[in-house]
């Protein structure tokens, strides 16, 4: 909470928040999770569901210097890499070597 200052890490939505551990979860740390909202939280549970202009926040979070935000924004412009301003991102989106090995992990 503290360090999402209260928000979603993802969106920055500021209710309906919950701790979403990021699989592969081998130890629960805060390191290894985010603070999500509810919208994020069920689409990333949902790809199928996944609203793509919601995804546009992305585009600020994914420069978070957290890890793990990184990490989550990298694996969800992956799954919307069939859409131009995505793919962008992720072209734009450096990864520190281990951050990427973990991104890569499932
Ligand atoms: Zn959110």
């Amino acid at each position: 909470m503290q360090r999402g200052s209260s928000k979603c890490e993802l969106c920055g939505f500021e209710h309906t928040l919950s701790v979403y551990e990021i699989p592969p979860a081998s130890d629960p740390s805060v390191e290894q999770s985010i603070l999500v909202c509810e919208t994020c939280h069920n689409q990333i549970e949902e790809p199928e569901k996944m609203d793509v202009n919601h995804w546009r926040c992305l585009n600020d979070s994914m420069w978070n210097p957290e890890p793990a935000v990184q990490v989550m924004a990298w694996r969800l412009l992956k799954r919307l890499d069939s859409e131009d301003w995505a793919q962008d991102l992720l072209d734009t989106l450096y990864l520190e070597p281990e951050v990427q090995q973990w991104a890569q992990a499932t």
